[in-house]
This record gives C-alpha cells, structure tokens and sequence, in this order.
C-alpha cells in the first residue's frame, strides 16, 4: 500500500486518524470501499460522540479519547491534515511500517483513470485569493473547474462526486502537503513564504520543505515568486517531469519566461512565440479586484480611483501563470479576473465615515499578511493584536511606521506588538485596550475613530490569530464591521 494506486480495498484495515472535517468524510468514503475501518480521536466531548454515533451506525469503530494506540493490524492511516507529525500515534506507525496519508493524499489516490488534471496553489498568504482568481479565470475560458481542497469544495467530493470537471484548483495547506506523498500537479504554485506553524513543522526548514512537495512531478510549470528566493530555491530543488518549467511572476518588468507588469499592465514572457522578444499583454491591473479606496490625492493632485493593493496583483499573476500553463487564453484572464469577487475579511471596506475609510482585513492572522495589508495603504490607524503564535513583530513594525497614524491594540500579546512600536515607532500614538469582552472592539474602533482624521483608512489587520478573543477570524471581522455601523449611525 506504499506506493501505486490502492483499488482493491475490500478488507483492508484503515484507521482514521481525527474526527472532524476530514475524518468523517474520509471514513464513510473508505468504508464504502469496503475498508474495515477504525477511527481514533483524542477528545471525547459531546461533538466527537455525536460524530461517533453516526459512524458507528453504519458499521465503523470509533476509539474516543486515544488518538495515540495504533489499532492491531492497521494497514494504512488516513490522518486530519493538522494531526502533528510527532504524535506517537505516526512512530507506532512507522515501527510497524505503515504508511499515513492525508485527505490530500486519499482523494489523490482515489481519483478515476481520466480525472481532471490539479493546478496546485500554496504559500504562507494568499492561497484562498489566488485559487479562486484561477477558477474564475479557468471559469471564464469555457472550463468546467471548481476551488477546491482547504476551500469550499473538499477534494474528495471533486474527485468523488458526479460533477465533472476539465481542470481543478486545488488550494494545498504546508499540513496537508506534508501528508501527500504521491500528489504530482500538472502545475503548481509556492505564492511566498514566511515563518508561520513553525511549532507544527519543527523549523522553517521543515516548513519550506513541505511547502515545496507542491512541486514534485509538476510536469508543466512550477510557479515561483521572483521578489522571494524561497520559492525559487524550492523549483530548484524539486523533482519534475522533464520539460517542465519554472515559471516566475513579478509586479516589475518580467524577463523571459515570467509574467509582470508594464505600465499598470499584466504581461505574459512567458507562454508566447519567442518569449526572447515577445510578450503578451493579459489584463490592466485595474481588471483586479478589489480596488483599494484611496482618499489621499497623489503627489500631482489627482486622486487616484482604482489602486490594487499590491499583494493582489502578485496572486493574480501566479492565477495568470498556471492558467496559461493549462493554455488558457489571453482573454479569459483578464475576463476571469473582472468577474472575480473576494472572500470575506480580505482587504474589505466596510464603510466610510467623516472622510476615514474603514478596511476589513481580519483574515491578516500572522504578520506576513499584516504586513502586505499595511502597504496598501498611506495613513493608517492600525487595529491589531491576539495570539502572537511565537511571532515578532519588530520587522512589521520597522516596515510599516512610516504609515501609521496611530495604532489601537487588543488582544492577549499585544504588549508585544507595543514593544515593538516603542523599539521602532516611538512617536505613533499608541492606545492599549486592557479588556477582552465583547464590547472590546467597539472601543476599539471608537478610539481609531478618535485618532483618525479625514483620508486615513481605519486598517483591522491584526498580524495575529483571534481566537482569544473570537471564535475566528469571520467573528472578529464581523464585529469590527458592527462596531464601525454602530458609530456610523450615531455620527
Ligand atoms: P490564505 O488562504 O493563504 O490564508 P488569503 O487569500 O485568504 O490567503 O489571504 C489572507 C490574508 O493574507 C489577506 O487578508 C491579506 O492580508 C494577506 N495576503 C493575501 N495575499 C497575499 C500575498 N500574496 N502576500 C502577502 N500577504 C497576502
């Protein structure tokens, strides 16, 4: 079972290793095959009972409160991507010489003898944005693809299900690539890449090299991005079918054999006639979404209506990349990226008040992000704090003073981030919100309203995870969203 495609599974002995998004899915699939299946889940609360019930309903044994005794005569384990790699449940596992796949790696393996070809997107940020920039784009040529993987569809319903697809794009987590030993892309791409899950993985070398399986046996382009050597250094090092090419996407001139841009143009040296001397023009940035309200006028007095946020124009490059390495046209990029809408808490303006323009970006969980929100704009009151998840904020802070009005911090570590002001920003206001309730971020917001003065943007990029304070990223989103329409309807 270590290699090769599994079709007989009548019989054979599979745990199931979590409960949960992936776990029950995968354990109704394989028993469906005829798997003997076992499920192992370390909690044992009222949730994983009611999941429990329901799978053992249908004939499947399910372990609470052990996740960690390898079932006798376990033949292979199908883990939850985010099952930590250093459970004692995998040294059973490997003393025993049983493989472990992830889901990534089940519906790779499950997938029919003429399946749609993968086009495969990772990085640290903006893997959501670019997946779904691919499949309006590969949408708009006439193809029948979904976003699927750590988004939306789950891949096992697209390889599994009766809809049929020409293509799909795939959006792969550095967890479940770490599981997915046999995946092979026809394309793929490594957005950036900056330290995050580092207590998952061990080290940042660890991360980067499962970040980089995205690429093994791509047999068409692999996708790097020319401003981070990271990502070239991992097309280097990976192992593709011959003739494949490393593709690279930059926001300046492109050289042969990368997409850029020229004069507030995409432009494609890559997949054209004698890319020595030719390129192809994709798409005006302009044709990106969403645009970026700027109130300040520009040096020449012009206001300027239509600017991208910087790190927008790179996802819809790498998007451009892999759709013209499928053979996309030219046109049905830039259709694609019209027609493209983003999701929720990216970059979202929620109002504008008094001449301040109050942005949304809850989904800036680490400070890579943070930092690539921060950019975007040229006077900022920054809302920020929560769970710091081991990261500094020293280099954000240095990168990002010259923008900053002002910050409002909230959360559990925001001393650090505070500290870090005071290191690199010391003359920026600074306004420490010492509570955690459900009224935090309407003070919050009140005071950035305080601080603010006409043309600034009222920035919630919080360079930290939320669930200290909310039970994720969309309800810190949305109470920042409540907060800045309960002040508007008192102005
Ligand atoms: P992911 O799926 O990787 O979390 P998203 O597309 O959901 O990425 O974007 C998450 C956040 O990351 C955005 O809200 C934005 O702050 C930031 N971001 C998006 N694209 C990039 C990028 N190319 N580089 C850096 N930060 C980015």
């Amino acid at each position: 079972m270590g290699s090769g495609k599994v079709t007989d599974w009548q019989g054979k002995h599979v745990t199931v290793a979590g409960l949960g998004v992936s776990g029950v899915p995968a354990a109704k699939v394989l028993h469906g095959l005829g798997a003997k299946v076992t499920v192992v889940n370390d909690g044992d609360d009222e949730r994983a009972r009611a999941q429990a019930a329901e799978l053992e309903a249908l004939g499947i044994t399910v372990r609470l409160g052990d996740g960690d005794t390898l079932p006798q005569g376990t033949e292979l384990i199908v883990t939850a991507p985010g099952w930590k790699p250093d459970k004692p449940l995998f040294a059973a596992a490997r003393q025993a010489g049983v493989p472990v796949w992830g889901d990534v790696e089940l519906a790779w393996r499950l997938r029919g003898p003429d399946a749609a070809p993968w086009l495969a997107v990772t990085g640290t940020n903006g893997k959501t944005t670019t997946v779904q920039m691919l499949a309006s784009i590969l949408g708009a040529a006439g193809l029948r693809t979904a976003a699927v993987g750590n988004i939306g569809v789950s891949l096992l319903d697209a390889v599994l299900g009766d809809e049929e697809y020409d293509v799909l794009a795939v959006e792969l987590s550095s967890y479940q690539l770490h599981w997915a030993p046999s995946l092979r892309a026809h394309s793929a791409a490594v957005l950036n890449l900056a330290p995050d899950h580092l207590d998952w993985h061990g080290s940042m070398e660890a991360y980067a090299a499962d970040k980089g399986r995205i690429y093994e046996g791509n047999r068409i382009a692999c996708v790097y991005n020319v401003a981070d050597k990271l990502t070239e250094d991992l097309v280097r090092e990976a192992d593709v079918e011959e003739g494949c090419r490393a593709i690279g996407f930059t926001l300046g001139t492109p050289g042969p054999s990368q997409l850029g841009v020229v004069d507030g143009i995409l432009v494609d040296r890559a997949f054209v006639e004698n890319r020595q001397k030719n390129a192809q023009e994709l798409a005006e940035v302009s044709d990106i979404g969403p645009p970026v309200a700027h109130h300040r006028p520009s040096k020449e007095g012009a206001s300027r209506p239509h600017f991208v946020a910087p790190h927008n124009i790179a996802n819809a490059l790498a998007a451009a990349a892999l759709a013209r390495a499928f053979g996309v046209p030219p046109q049905a990029v830039r259709d694609g990226l019209r027609a493209f809408t983003p999701d929720a808490h990216r970059i979202a303006k929620v109002a504008e008040l008094e001449g301040v323009t109050y942005v949304d970006d809850s989904k800036a969980t680490n400070t890579h992000a943070a930092e690539a929100s921060l950019a975007s704009y040229e006077s900022i009151v920054w809302i920020a704090g929560g769970l710091a998840k081991g990261a500094t904020f020293d280099e954000l802070v240095a990168k990002s003073a010259k923008r900053l009005r002002a910050a409002v911090l909230i959360g559990a570590d925001r001393a650090l981030i505070r500290e870090a002001l005071a290191r690199h920003a010391p003359e920026v206001p600074v306004v420490d919100l010492d509570r955690t309730d459900t009224g935090a971020m309407l003070q919050a917001v009140t005071e950035a309203k305080r601080l603010a003065v006409a043309g600034d943007t009222v920035l919630l990029a919080p360079a930290c995870a939320s669930m200290d304070m909310f039970t994720n990223y969309n309800q810190r989103g949305d109470a920042f969203a409540e907060a800045v329409r309960e002040l508007g309807a008192g102005a």
